[in-house]
């Protein structure tokens, strides 16, 4: 394992966009590839520090410092897309449920944590509706331009604008 190891891989994955996009079966086949890289790489990640086995402003450039940081954040990229096909389900059960005041509370309820917390960033700073685009945030790694199409995301999208459009005028907000 070295860095040019670290360079192909990153190389690769800006390969794997097409018209600036990457789609997420070939982010998932490239998270798989890498695994034993990401392993190296978190491994030593303070390699060079200041302070042994800890990190320091010093090494935050270092190709295996910023790899184990960028990895996890494609990770969490594929678990929430995950959610698409429960989104799906999710909004066949809201046809259902729109029009009763209870059921609708306890879907709300339900559905809070993902509304609020799990998928808030990806609607206030990912999704990109003018560009039709999913822009997830990965820190310090502009330069990488990660981009989905947003039909990728599209029950995840539905799910989201329903979501808060019922949820902050609701009985099911706190507030
Ligand atoms: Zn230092």
């Amino acid at each position: 394992m070295n860095r040019k190891e670290i360079d192909e891989a990153l190389e690769n994955l800006k390969s794997l966009k097409k018209g600036g996009f990457i789609n997420i079966p070939k982010l998932t086949w490239w998270v798989l590839n890498y695994v034993e890289l990401y392993q190296y790489c978190h491994k030593n990640r303070h390699n060079g520090s200041c302070y042994e086995g800890m990190t320091c402003p010093c090494i935050s450039n270092n190709p295996e410092n910023r790899f184990s940081f960028l990895y996890p954040s494609l990770q969490e990229i594929i678990e929430l897309h995950k959610h698409e096909e429960y989104f799906r389900e999710e909004m066949a059960v809201l046809e259902n449920v729109r029009d009763d005041y209870p059921d609708l509370m306890q879907w709300l309820k339900k559905n809070e944590k993902l509304g609020t917390e799990d998928f808030f960033l990806f609607w206030v700073e990912w999704y990109e509706e003018e560009q039709e685009a999913v822009k997830p945030f990965i820190l310090e790694e502009k330069e990488l331009d990660i981009k989905f199409k947003a039909g990728e995301w599209q029950y995840t999208i539905k799910f989201m604008e329903e979501f808060n459009e019922l949820y902050w005028e609701s009985d099911a907000c706190p507030d």
